[in-house]
């Protein structure tokens, strides 16, 4: 059977469907490219060098995200793909501000993802899938960038005017680096906390446990990866005491090379801690990856159990940046 599958840490740009690529080059009228060298442009090879390379990935499908069209198509071909592998419920997440290079606006951006979930949701209710609705939400990124303040706070207005009608939170991504420290968008997280909007922020990837620390202080509950807080033990005990989710990505981390070996995959460890740990997919066409490769893995690699698969998909509920309603149906299908 199936597994119900939860991911709360999904980039669009990174998990552009392989299809919907090709549907987009052939579109756009590109020279057709065969399937292992398009594969090579958008997948880091299985010896990532590093971060770098990793972000190079993402170039040539944000090139594509700049009409409405296309937003649209691929928010539909994604979470026609998601439901094909089990997922109840996603949230997919993307800056706006990378998506105006034709002139869209950051609201414009936003309602063409909307309607890509609509479009899916009207697509499910007349398919004959016996497994459960998949349900999504968008988080909106603020990006780590030069120069881009006016950016980020439009992305946080735009973020409540759609906030619990497609969109339900907001995250902090890009270069994670001393030259873009947490601590600096101190002003933009009380801004969007006086909105009442949720946000989760990238941290403990490729900075350490500080990284982690000065995100908590900005109030966040969910952190981006995380996973390096296991390199503190005062910190984890602190992430315990006040409930925050991480969201780790295990082939991502490899891909980046924060861990070298799957074998050495810290989850199982933070979950017998009592860290509230989710298990997520990151970017699915950049890592070459899926939600249930990755359980698949850590079940043969690291033996993750049912009970922590259960434990996984629990913590990801309570951690949703959903409504209660849709807590309560994907508490049922346990
Ligand atoms: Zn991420």
């Amino acid at each position: 059977m199936m597994r119900k599958l939860i991911d709360l840490h999904l980039h669009l740009d990174g998990s552009v469907p392989f299809s919907t690529i090709k549907k987009l080059i052939k579109e756009n009228n590109l020279p057709e490219m065969a399937d292992l060298s398009l594969r090579n442009k958008l997948s880091v090879s299985p010896n990532c060098h590093d971060l770098n390379e990793f972000l190079e990935k993402f170039a040539f499908p944000v090139s594509f995200m700049q009409t409405k069209e296309n937003l649209q198509m691929i928010v539909f071909d994604l979470l026609k793909e998601l439901k094909e592998q089990g997922l109840v419920y996603v949230e997919i997440r993307f800056a706006p501000q990378l998506h105006t290079q034709q002139g869209l606006s950051q609201a414009e951006v936003v309602r063409a993802a909307i309607n890509g979930i609509n479009q899916f949701l009207i697509y499910q209710k007349n398919s004959d899938s016996t497994h459960p609705d998949l349900h999504a939400n968008l988080l909106l990124c603020l990006m780590r960038l030069e120069n881009n303040e006016e950016e980020n706070v439009e992305t946080v207005k735009v973020c409540e005017e759609f906030l619990g009608r497609g969109v339900s939170g907001l995250d902090l991504a890009g270069e994670e680096s001393e030259r873009f420290a947490i601590k600096n968008y101190a002003g933009i997280f009380q801004f969007a906390q006086q909105m009442g909007i949720p946000y989760t922020i990238h941290a403990g990837e490729a900075m350490g446990p500080a990284s982690v620390k000065q995100a908590l202080n900005l109030g966040a509950k969910r952190i981006g990866h995380g996973i390096r807080s296991i390199e503190n033990t005062s910190l984890i005990n602190e992430i315990v005491q006040d409930n925050i989710t991480l969201e780790c990505c295990a082939t991502s981390n490899l891909n980046t090379k924060v861990f070298d070996q799957i074998d050495h995959y810290p989850i199982k460890s933070l979950l017998s801690q009592g860290v509230k740990a989710t298990l997520n997919s990151d970017d699915m066409t950049v890592c070459n990856t899926n939600l249930p490769n990755e359980y698949s893995m850590l079940e043969e690699k690291i033996n993750l159990s049912k009970s922590d698969e259960q434990k996984l998909f629990l913590n990801a509920i309570n951690a949703a940046f959903c409504s209660k309603k849709e807590k309560e149906r994907l508490l049922s299908l346990i």
